[in-house]
């Protein structure tokens, strides 16, 4: 065990390829950021404990954390960056989580399980400020975020259980989903950490522009953390975390409310091109494959991988071809048009098919030999782009500079 000291005790059990001082400065300039987000640190002594092991997550406590990170995980650039965002999601609890939490969330009733619908607004705002504020920080370039929340928005959208399964309902199911995932969850749930910080990036969004810049979430914060303090009741779960937005922006016609309904109480599409376009940037999709709006490529709808010489199916989409022909999680693949496959083979011969052309897939379930005919679609977009407008207006050059502290 070694400590680094500073203003912030920083504890790391464990070697690898950390740079101590890196690690020093940077969480440093993280505390600060945040520090100045909410007007001040709330605790008199805070320790980062760091793991080096292997593994990935963070247990936050309300004058402490506990982070676990792979040892070998602090080179390249964007693998460190997963560390930093670690840091950062984390020690973000102090205040939302640890203090500013809805009721179920503190005292805990540490034996049995506990119920709320605001998950989302404790992970899903954590996830999204855990990255912003390392740009706000000058950790992490503007382009390089818009990279990974494009990222983020494909990840979402590539999730099928977006229709079904809405950010409270995530929330509220989070013992029986998130937390026991399993070969169908993608079909039938969202992370309310992913989609959550999605959700907030466009509230964020949109109380800048409903506002004309003077107010944004992070108002919403320090509303939030003067209004529910530490030993109070906390954030009622019916309608406390809007009445706050609202109290801070105003009611704007309804639009918060409504976003509400529609995104949070709701598994309406998140609409990117409209809280993106704020900030003056446009998406571009495309395909990781070769492929064009006009031809887009064929799409199978399935993810298979090779466990000990087989070709196992290990995850299927309820809105593809291969769940309608009636594939399973856990079939293995052998032959595609009456030929031996492989995970190479499987992708170089999908590769040449085009959508509507139809397959004959040979599998085993369990011991039963069966050939499965499967029509081919067209694949979804899988690549996305935030780009820039070309003639960005001054408000969208200046909210876009506000947004990420630039
Ligand atoms: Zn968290």
């Amino acid at each position: 065990m070694r400590w680094i000291v500073s203003g912030t005790p920083i504890a790391i059990w464990g070697h690898g390829n950390e740079d101590e001082q890196r690690i020093l400065a940077d969480t440093q300039a993280i505390v600060q950021e945040q520090r100045d987000l909410f007007g001040g640190l709330p605790y008199e002594h805070y320790t980062f404990i760091l793991h080096l092991a292997t593994g990935y997550g963070g247990l936050e406590h309300r004058n402490s954390v506990t982070n676990l990170i792979d040892r070998w995980s602090f080179q390249p650039r964007k693998s460190y960056e997963r560390f930093l965002e670690l840091q950062s999601h984390e020690f973000f609890h102090v205040w939302n989580v640890k203090r500013i939490r809805p009721a179920p969330l503190g005292p805990f009733h540490y034996r049995s399980e506990t119920y709320t619908r605001l998950l989302w607004a404790m992970e899903g705002v954590t996830s999204y400020y855990d990255r912003l504020l390392l740009v706000r920080a000058g950790l992490m370039s503007d382009q390089r975020y818009l990279e990974t929340l494009a990222d983020d928005i494909v990840t979402m959208q590539s999730t099928p259980g977006r229709a079904l399964h809405s950010l409270e309902e995530s929330s509220f199911d989070a013992w029986i989903k998130l937390y026991k995932a399993d070969e169908n969850t993608h079909n039938t749930s969202i992370s309310y950490y992913l989609k959550g910080a999605l959700a907030m990036l466009l509230l964020d969004l949109e109380i800048r522009q409903q506002t004309s810049g003077a107010y944004s979430f992070d108002d919403v914060l320090r509303y939030l953390c003067a209004h529910y303090p530490i030993d109070g009741p906390g954030i009622p779960e019916e309608g406390g975390y809007l009445a706050a937005i609202e109290a801070v922006a105003g009611e704007a016609n309804g639009t918060f409310r409504r976003f509400f309904a529609r995104s949070i109480a709701g598994t309406d599409e998140l609409d990117y091109a409209r809280g993106l376009g704020y900030v003056g940037l446009r998406l571009e999709w495309g395909y990781n494959q070769s492929g064009t709006e006009e031809q887009p490529p064929a799409w199978l709808g399935l993810q298979a991988r090779e466990e000990h010489g087989k070709l196992k199916v290990s995850r299927v989409r309820s809105d593809g071809p291969a769940y309608i022909a009636g594939i399973y999680t856990n079939d293995e693949l052998v032959a595609l048009n009456g030929y031996r496959i492989n995970e190479d083979r499987l992708n170089a011969r999908l590769s040449e098919q085009r959508p509507g052309d139809t397959i004959l897939l040979t599998l085993f379930r369990r011991d039963e030999l069966l050939h499965v005919p499967v029509v081919l679609a067209a694949a979804p977009p899988d690549v996305l782009r935030l780009i820039p407008l070309d003639e960005p207006t001054t408000t969208q050059q200046r909210m876009y500079r506000e947004w990420l502290g630039l």
